[in-house]
């Protein structure tokens, strides 16, 4: 059964589209027109995503993404160039943006990506591999017992890694699954995570680079 996406965005032309995208790429799409209505069909359906506008003429966007980040995930729809909305919306509890004016393929990858994080993941809560436990629901990371602090990409990256473990991940297929972007080559930013990331385990041994390739988990 195809996924259920709500989308939600006051501006007819664009609400069109991006329902229109997303039923092309296989997934139900509903489209409501304002902050409240969002709030009142999300109980209605049985909806797995939100593609969410931020300026909407009743509840805004943000205070929106509020009440039902934790619940669902959210895909912030911003203005091109506006940092601060990108910021403030993750800080809401955003899963990802995409900005305005954005390609059908650049949607619909941030929402496959988006969906196979957020929706593998309840088959298998805890993954375990030598001194380290992560616990996807309480999203914990612990290295002999310690706990490690993670921003939401670094636990993302890890747990892409860790459910991949003894397997050779490429730095393009951590690009797309983790950042959920299409354009290979962007690599510099996997690089300065994954050193981030072995930094804060302590135990950079668990995330070998394998030269040339990309990276492997094993304990
Ligand atoms: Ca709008």
């Amino acid at each position: 059964m195809a996924a259920m996406i709500m989308v939600v965005e006051d501006e007819p032309n664009i609400g069109a589209l991006v329902r229109t995208y997303l039923q092309r790429a296989g997934y139900e799409a509903l489209w409501v027109r304002s902050g409240e209505d969002a709030l009142t069909e999300l109980r209605r359906h049985p909806i797995k995503l939100v593609v969410l506008d931020i300026g909407l003429p009743d509840i805004d966007g943000f205070e929106v993404c509020r009440r039902i980040a934790g619940e669902l995930p959210v895909i912030m729809l911003t203005a091109r160039d506006e940092e601060p909305d990108r910021v403030a919306g993750l800080e809401v509890g955003a899963d990802d943006y995409v900005s305005k004016p954005f390609s059908p393929r650049e949607l619909t990858a941030r929402v496959k990506a988006v969906l196979r994080r957020t929706q593998t993941v309840a088959s298998e809560e805890v993954i375990e591999l030598g001194p380290l436990r992560l616990a996807r629901g309480a999203r914990e990371v612990h290295v002999d017992g310690r706990e490690v602090e993670l921003t939401q990409r670094e636990f993302d990256l890890l747990e892409y890694l860790l459910r991949n473990a003894g397997k050779v991940v490429t730095r393009d297929q951590l690009l797309e699954s983790v950042w959920g972007f299409i354009s290979p080559g962007e690599t510099r930013t996997v690089e300065v995570h994954v050193a981030q990331l072995r930094k804060k385990l302590g135990r950079p041994d668990l995330i070998k680079t394998v030269r040339g390739l990309g990276y492997k988990a094993s304990g």
